[in-house]
């Protein structure tokens, strides 16, 4: 192969940005993006020919066509949609809980217009963007007061820091949770200025442990909800009714971080009991903290709930403002609670609760649906098979649900490979490999993703 040959073949960049495929990209992209993936397609060209012996086809039309898919490429969004394969409904990696359909009108025009977040339209004065959640929440748990922030673990640092700071809070060591990596209770308590006063063993902890550890510098009892593990055999701790009693003696405020939080009682659909906003408040807690995001099928969130003097104290907290959430966590997080005053609705229309209760009737409807969609794909062996879903999120970590799910095995590249060029296409689909297997689960793939899915299945072997 003579090399001189193709260089010569090589356009230059004004060349390229001659054609008019080029100059109608210069419509809709910026000019220095397209210059620069021009000298980039040039280059990446310039280094095939010196490196491959090869024959090597050089033309001007490919490199057109390269450039353009990759200035599409350059200019996508970073965040992008993509397609849940894995069955794990509340995905930390892929955006935990996803929002209604039903809400997109409403958080379209809170985002394109005015609204009155921080006013007060009937006195026709400032407001607090506060009140805008107080009322449902109230209305849903029963609690005196509400205080939404960014998160959940802002909402564990805000109230550790505004009850307990330079005080002393008292955990349980089969209670100090880490979630994820980067949330650890001992961590967030010495942010917070509180000091952390771990009281029992690993495996158990008894009321007189908790007793004996009061004393005049402690600012409040914590208990936190084990959500992400469970520790099973010779155990024992303290339920929240009993710690109670125990605040209430020695006149110390109590503290639950319950990380998921829900409002409806699981078991009654199939999943195992998750401890309730509602029970927490009932049983006597004074601050119950949860995640918006998490079961309650929100946004990213932190709930926090109960006594009036001690939300009022956290108000006025200057780490408040810090953690404020924005408008359309507002939005979403109210439209979203709106549908728990019928649970009925909510489970409905709530996505993860939606996708956590689907009844094994419903998925098999489902796989058969993508089945039929690619069932005639050659050069893959498809079949239905059951599964297991996980909860995810943390949450639920004993929990596999029954499922459905499409086993692919493809015939002319490898699993890896299959996963590989699923996972870049255009459409980011998301599944696992089992047994050499390529795995897709119903529970968490919408019905109006199954055209993609095939298209995408079909574009891996051409
Ligand atoms: C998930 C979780 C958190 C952190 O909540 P984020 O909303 O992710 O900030 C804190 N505590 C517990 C027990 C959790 O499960």
């Amino acid at each position: 192969m003579d090399k001189k040959e193709l260089f010569r073949k090589l356009p230059s960049v004004d060349e390229v940005l001659s054609k008019d495929e080029i100059k109608n990209t210069l419509n809709f992209y910026p000019r220095s993006i397209v210059l620069e993936t021009i000298r980039e397609v040039i280059e990446l060209n310039r280094r095939k020919i010196i490196n491959s012996n090869k024959y090597l086809d050089i033309n001007i039309e490919s490199i057109v066509n390269d450039v353009i898919y990759k200035v599409k490429l350059k200019y996508s969004l970073s965040l992008k949609k993509v397609i849940n394969g894995t069955g794990i409904v509340i995905h930390t990696n892929l955006g935990r809980s996803l929002v209604s359909e039903q809400i997109k009108d409403d958080l379209f025009s809170i985002a394109t217009r005015y609204s009155n977040l921080e006013y007060d339209i009937e006195n026709g004065e400032r407001g607090s963007r506060y009140t805008h959640l107080t009322d449902i929440i109230k209305r849903l748990t029963g609690a005196e007061d509400v205080l939404v922030v960014n998160n959940n673990a802002s909402a564990v640092l805000l109230s550790l820091n505004t009850l307990a700071k330079e005080k002393e809070v008292i955990v349980s060591r089969g209670e100090l949770v880490e979630v994820g990596g980067s949330f650890r209770i001992p961590s967030i308590m010495e942010l917070s200025g509180a000091k952390l006063n771990e009281v029992g063993s690993t495996n158990k902890t008894h009321l007189k442990d908790y007793e004996e550890s009061i004393n005049e510098n402690t600012g409040a009892i914590m208990k936190v909800h084990t959500s992400n593990y469970k520790i099973l055999g010779f155990t024992e701790s303290v339920e929240v009714d009993k710690l109670s009693n125990l605040s209430k003696k020695y006149n110390v405020p109590l503290i639950e971080d319950l990380g998921s939080g829900v409002f409806i009682d699981l078991s009654k659909y199939g999943l195992s009991y998750e401890p309730t906003v509602l029970d927490s408040l009932k049983n006597g807690v004074d601050i119950v903290t949860f995640s918006g995001d998490k079961l309650l099928g929100g946004v990213q969130a932190g709930i926090i709930v109960g006594k009036k003097e001690y939300i009022q104290k956290m108000k006025k907290n200057q780490l408040t403002r810090a953690l404020r959430v924005d408008k359309l966590t507002i939005c979403a997080l109210e439209a979203t609670l709106r549908m728990y005053l019928y649970e009925e609705n909510a489970i409905k229309n709530i996505p993860t609760l939606r996708m956590l209760t689907y009844s094994i009737q419903e998925l098999e409807k489902k796989a058969v649906g993508l089945y039929d969609k690619i069932k005639d794909l050659k050069d893959f062996d498809i079949k239905i098979s059951d599964s297991k879903s996980q909860v995810g999120g943390g949450s639920m970590p004993l929990e596999f649900i029954d499922s459905k799910v499409i086993e692919i095995i493809p015939k002319k590249i490898s699993v890896s490979s299959l996963e590989k060029k699923l996972r870049l296409s255009k459409s980011h689909i998301i599944g696992r490999i089992k047994d050499e297997k390529y795995i897709l689960d119903v529970r968490t793939i919408f019905e109006d993703e199954f055209d993609l899915i095939y298209e995408e299945l079909k574009r891996c072997l051409s």
